[in-house]
């Protein structure tokens, strides 16, 4: 098995390859798995790499790339413990030590992970220990390990981009002679990023939030064209049981083909030159699941959305209201505005210029929360039971696909049906994965409204636990993994505005629309922060 790992970590074997192998050498030794315990207990067994432990941290569910890297460093001798997602550090630093870890690999997929893995490191550093920690996940970054974490700890801190990536860093932390010299690199660049850092203040953005609002897109809303169109089916709808055979159509293939490191464009990724025969193979492997998975049920699709009376208050938040008489308020939502250099002519934009202000004419914005992965645990144990990673990793990236093709099919059906405003629509799949429609859905979290704890006034307005199966953790991540939540703006410019970098004077007017401290806040908006937060 070493041979697939190294022929994977050079670029010679494809990760579907490789994870498929991993299964045949399972299912072959399963039946020695008895003895090899015996030999263990008897301590004549050969020994493993090393024992490595993986996690999803505490409030956070993704945990796809780390399954991958997990079968990946089985296929290379090394014994992996994955404790699952969601895992509170105390549970990681006891089973490291109830299991003798060698290793340990964090991973995370939202922003307060990255908060929560520093406080794993100063765990680490507080109990003396000394076994390296990787770092891992979308979040995850290696400034972020070399500025935050790699000081928490005195142990090896390593980043690991990717599953091809993992071997290689793993070999050279077990192997006696390569260990000392790789972790002295290690540390001398973290040592070296950090001084960068340090040298490149971050560059505060050049508009106040006051200049900022000033130059906000003015939408002149007597204009025909700018009239709000008023839903034709407003409040709360649930969408229960969804038919998942109306959702495959809809589905967008290309991410399919990024969660298993083939790059390409979908169609054109099949015929590739280089990866189109595993793709292709993928491909067919991914339709029959999905035949299965919808034939059997193994999947349910759940969702709810709202529409609702709004209108922009306060420069940049939105009212939404219970009622067209808008007497009774529902939820205040807050947005951040562009505060960075722009484009001579491109105005600071916030997602609220998008809906009507107060007292100029009625508006509307509309919720939702959509997913794919109720019931996925008993597949996925079916799955387990028999050793077979590829069919568990392909079940949960399939899911994650179908919870992305129902809120595609929903916000097709809002504009054509519920809200109404494009009855006539009719676009390709292509065409709605290029968005070619009018309006769109932003998801709080991502760059046009990167602060998750909107979330909040998200699920007070649509209860996805009680009316579509979905939960809010306390980082703002949604479980099931496999859900997709956001907002729906109708208006004809609306558009998806990144707001990058935002200053002290935004972040203390924004806390203070929200009632949270800004300290707190600014925890929330790290990565947006165009200054070095701390006493003003
Ligand atoms: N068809 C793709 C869609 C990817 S983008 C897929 O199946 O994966 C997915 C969603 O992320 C968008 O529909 C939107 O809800 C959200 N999104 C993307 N970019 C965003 C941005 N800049 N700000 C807010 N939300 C964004």
């Amino acid at each position: 098995m070493n041979t697939v790992g190294d022929l994977f970590g050079a670029g010679k074997m494809f990760l579907p390859q490789v994870v498929k192998s991993a299964r045949v050498m399972k299912r072959a030794v399963a039946h020695l798995i008895p003895y090899i315990e015996a030999e263990k207990a008897a301590g004549t067994a050969r020994s493993s790499n090393g024992k490595i432990l993986l996690a999803t941290v505490k409030g956070d569910v993704h945990d796809i790339g780390k399954n991958i890297v997990g079968v990946v460093l089985q296929c290379n001798n090394f014994e992996v413990i994955d404790l699952g997602v969601m895992v509170p550090a105390a549970r990681i630093l006891e089973e490291a030590a109830k299991q003798g870890a060698d290793m340990i690999g964090l991973s995370g997929l939202i922003t307060p992970s990255l908060d929560e893995m520093v406080h794993i490191a100063r765990e680490m550093q507080r109990l003396g220990l000394k076994l390296p920690l990787l770092i891992g996940g979308a979040t995850t970054s290696p400034a972020h390990t070399a500025v935050r974490i790699d000081p928490q700890y005195q142990g090896p801190v390593v980043y690991v981009k990717d599953a091809s990536r993992a071997v290689g860093v793993c070999q050279q932390l077990v192997g006696p002679e390569t260990r000392d010299p790789y972790v002295a690199q290690v540390k001398s660049d973290h040592a070296a990023r950090r001084e960068q850092h340090a040298g490149r203040k971050a560059k505060a953005p050049t508009f106040t939030i006051g200049a900022a609002r000033a130059d906000k897109a003015r939408i002149d809303w007597a204009a025909a064209a700018n009239v709000p169109p008023t839903p034709r089916r407003l409040g709360v709808h649930v969408l229960d049981d969804y038919p998942l055979d109306e959702l495959t159509r809809y589905i967008d293939w290309t991410p399919f083909f990024q969660a298993w490191e083939l790059r390409g464009r979908f169609p054109d990724i099949l015929t590739d030159p280089v990866v189109g025969g595993e793709a292709e193979k993928l491909y067919a492997d991914a339709r029959r699941m999905l035949r299965t998975a919808i034939q059997e049920r193994w999947l349910v699709a759940r969702g709810v959305y709202g529409l609702f009376p709004a209108n922009q208050v306060a420069d940049d938040d939105v009212a939404v209201y219970a009622d067209a008489g808008r007497t009774e308020r529902l939820a205040t939502l807050h947005f951040l505005r562009q505060q960075k250099d722009l484009p001579e002519g491109k105005a600071h934009g916030a997602l609220a210029d998008y809906i009507a202000p107060e007292g100029v004419a009625p508006d509307y914005i509309g919720a939702f929360a959509v997913t794919a992965g109720i019931g996925i645990e008993a597949p996925l144990a079916r799955f387990a039971a028999v050793h077979d990673d590829y069919s568990a990793i392909l079940l949960k990236v399939l899911a994650d696909r179908l919870a992305e093709a129902f809120a595609e099919r929903l916000h097709e059906r809002i504009r054509r049906e519920f809200w109404g405003y494009a009855p006539d629509e009719a676009l390709t799949n292509e065409q709605l994965v290029r968005e070619e429609y009018r309006g769109i859905r932003p998801a709080p979290g991502y760059p046009a409204c990167p602060d998750h704890t909107e979330k909040a006034a998200l699920f007070a307005l649509l209860d996805p636990p009680k009316n579509a199966g979905i939960e809010l953790t306390e980082s703002y991540a949604m479980h099931p993994a496999a859900a997709v939540s956001g907002w729906y703006f109708a208006h004809r410019q609306a558009h998806y505005v990144n707001v990058g970098r935002v200053d002290r004077d935004q972040v203390e007017d924004y806390a203070r629309r929200k009632g949270m401290q800004l300290a707190e806040m600014e925890r929330w908006l790290a990565p947006n922060l165009g200054y070095e937060p701390g006493p003003a």
